[in-house]
């Protein structure tokens, strides 16, 4: 058994989270109080707190995302974005994260004012002073930005040029994300086309609230890297009564390619892509060898931190420390920081991190 207190000392990767997704009830509160926003449903922390649970778990990805108009009501202001994004990498670093891609769509910030780009200078300000506080503090974190596109509206090319502006100073990628079904990818092929021109990083949300035909989209016409979820993949896998595996041409190509897959159980449960943990995927894709990474999708509204998932995991399949670590490896392996960065990150803390963690359990077996 893995303690809590364990997991979070692990070092950990986290490729899909997203900012709007991961603000402190308090600050929520204090934002709202201190920039005039007047929608939320109350104004009592701990209330707060439980309505965007209540509100995250009714099993439909449009439902699931109602909730994000109350985050993304308080982050229309330069400073609220600074403060969101500083306590986001400090509240990551104490979870035990050494790097994390944080995602955010700066479309969504500008109904006061702001333009794409103070939007996303702003994210990558607090990230910059939220990396320095938890260094100080004896946690250092690695930090970059995914900047997003919502699926539903028309303004990806304007959003993938501004990612790719930004990308010597912490912008790593582009990824689409919002309602799938009826949205699929292809609709904004012009800016994928442009991310892939400019030679930078793509990763779709697919495969979550639609199935195979949307996993598909973004990977042959896309240009997806990686998958947002990708948990559909699972509908081109028979498992048969006596426990023997075929995987359809799609799934085979997922595989073959090690094409990674952020996957994010409880939200899947939560929006409804999967109906339990008992029964979601992820096991059985790890099984298979798919490149599976770990990750939280909404920290607020699902209630987690990726310490918290990964505990879920070992109880639910008794995936231990190995397991743990070959997660960890296969996200830094997926990320999209460039290639000596991941490999400092893999050598330097990693895998001393882990080789750490089981030499202490090994001490702990041979006292007892
Ligand atoms: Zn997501």
């Amino acid at each position: 058994m893995l303690s809590l207190d364990t997991i979070r000392q692990a070092p950990k990767a986290l490729l899909h989270d997203h900012l709007d997704g991961g603000l402190r009830p308090a600050t929520v509160v204090d934002l709202a109080r201190e920039f005039g926003y007047d929608g939320l449903p109350t104004t009592d922390v701990d209330d707060l707190a439980a309505w965007f649970r209540r509100g995250a778990d009714r099993k439909s990805l449009e439902l699931y995302l109602e909730t994000f108009q109350h985050t993304v009501g308080v982050l229309q202001e330069r400073a609220a974005i600074i403060r969101v994004a500083a306590e986001c990498a400090e509240d990551l670093a104490a979870d035990g994260i050494a790097y994390a891609e944080v995602r955010y769509a700066p479309e969504l910030s500008t109904e006061r004012g702001l333009t794409l780009d103070e939007v996303v200078e702003a994210n990558l300000e607090g990230f910059r002073i939220g990396s320095e506080r938890a260094a100080a503090a004896g946690r250092p974190i690695v930090m970059r930005v995914l900047v997003t596109a919502m699926r539903q509206a028309a303004r990806s090319v304007e959003v993938a040029q501004c990612a790719v502006r930004w990308r010597d100073a912490g912008v790593v990628g582009f990824d689409i994300a919002g309602p799938e079904a009826g949205y699929r990818p292809t609709r904004h092929l012009e800016a994928f086309d442009y991310i892939r021109h400019e030679n930078f990083h793509i990763t779709i949300h697919a495969g979550e609230g639609f199935g195979l035909p949307s996993i598909w989209e973004a990977l042959q016409f896309c240009g997806a890297e990686r998958l947002g979820h990708g948990v559909r993949i699972v509908d081109d896998i028979t498992v048969e009564a006596d426990g023997s595996v075929s995987l359809g041409r799609l799934a085979t190509f997922v595989r073959d390619r090690r094409i990674p897959l952020e996957m994010c159980p409880t939200s899947n449960v939560h929006s409804g892509a999967a109906t339990s943990i008992e029964d979601h995927p992820i096991d059985l894709l790890r099984r298979l060898r798919f490149r599976v990474t770990l990750n939280t999708d909404n920290r607020l509204m699902s209630n987690v931190s990726l310490s918290s998932e990964f505990q879920t995991l070992e109880e639910t399949f008794g995936l231990g420390l190995g397991e743990m670590e070959w997660l960890t490896i296969n996200a830094m392996k997926s990320a999209f920081a460039p290639f000596d960065e991941r490999l400092r990150i893999i050598n330097e803390v990693v895998k001393p991190g882990y080789a750490h963690l089981r030499a202490e359990a090994s001490r702990v077996v041979a006292r007892a």
